[in-house]
């Protein structure tokens, strides 16, 4: 068994990127994200600080705008359509959750898709189902770097992706099947999912539900991806995966923390400082 080990692959890119981001330092540009924020909870300022912590390490520019959760629909496209013109603005982000009057995929819709460095305007959601160019969500993009860089092709392998949400679910799965794997969709309504998690090659769980995935739920030597974030009673952060248990039985697995987080947000600063390359300097 070898762990996937997401901090490591992560300070390797880390390391291209800060060469990217003084490249552009050189022309004077200094690549700008700003993460919208309405609603906060314990999950939503963890990953706002490890955002903010691995930009202000690469030298990339992050701002949070605290909208106040009153706030009207009219009031918050009036801010992303600012965003949307500030030309030192390259990527925007609306961080979930959001309240419940909003409809999140009209949020997205209304972001430039040129500045969807998340990937969920439904410009860039259709670009990349139609293999186009276009942003890639984070942690879709994340888990597939992970799979490269451990040399595991997912060519004729049947990929079980247990979660079906916008956000991980469904782009892990196009990604899959863009690189030729057979891919089954797992979701809260699949009637025994271990039928399914039984005949997977490899296996992506993106739920939020601590232990769902146990030991006799896997064949021998399948590949784990564990995307969950779950938080224990103790504080603790821990995935979707009993991993002690189910470890035995992997040829690779991920860990929580250190496997696909810090892939997800060093995509996210990847997809800024491409957009700033894009936008800024047509390349
Ligand atoms: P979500 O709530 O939008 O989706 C959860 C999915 O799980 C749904 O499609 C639902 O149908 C499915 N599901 C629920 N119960 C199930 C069950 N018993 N069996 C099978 N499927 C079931 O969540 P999300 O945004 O996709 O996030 C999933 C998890 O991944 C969360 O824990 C989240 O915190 C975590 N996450 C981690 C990262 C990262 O970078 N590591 C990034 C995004 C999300």
């Amino acid at each position: 068994m070898e762990i996937i080990d997401g901090k490591f692959v992560s300070e390797q890119i880390k390391n291209e990127l800060k060469w990217k981001v003084n490249k552009l330092k050189e022309c004077s540009i200094i690549p700008k994200l700003v993460i919208i924020t309405l609603e906060n909870n314990a999950a939503t300022e963890l990953y706002i600080r490890n955002k903010k912590r691995l930009f202000n390490e690469l030298g990339i520019c992050i701002e949070q705008k605290i909208v106040d959760v009153s706030i009207e629909m009219n009031g918050l496209l009036k801010i992303i359509e600012d965003l949307n013109k500030d030309n030192t603005v390259d990527g925007i982000l609306i961080q979930s959750p959001v309240p419940d009057r909003f409809n999140i995929n009209e949020l997205f819709e209304k972001i430039s898709f040129y500045k969807d460095v998340d990937g969920f305007n439904p410009i860039n959601v259709g670009r990349i189902s139609l293999e186009m160019n276009g942003y890639v969500p984070c942690t879709a993009l994340g888990i597939m770097q992970l799979l490269k860089y451990y040399n595991i092709s997912v060519k004729g392998k049947h990929a079980v992706v247990v979660g079906r949400s916008n956000i991980v679910g469904k782009p892990i799965a196009r990604m899959l099947l863009q690189e030729d794997a057979t891919v089954t969709i797992c979701h809260s309504k699949t009637v025994n999912l271990k039928t399914y998690t039984k005949t997977a090659d490899i296996l992506i769980v993106a739920v939020g539900k601590e232990k769902l995935i146990q030991a006799d739920m896997i064949k021998d030597n399948v590949i784990v991806i564990d995307v969950g974030i779950n938080f224990t009673k103790e504080g603790k952060i821990v995935g979707d995966v009993d991993f002690e248990n189910v470890k035995k039985k992997c040829s690779y697995i991920t860990k929580v923390p250190g496997g696909v987080g810090p892939m997800t947000v060093v995509m996210l600063a990847k997809n800024t400082i491409d957009s700033a390359n894009k936008r800024r300097l047509g390349v």
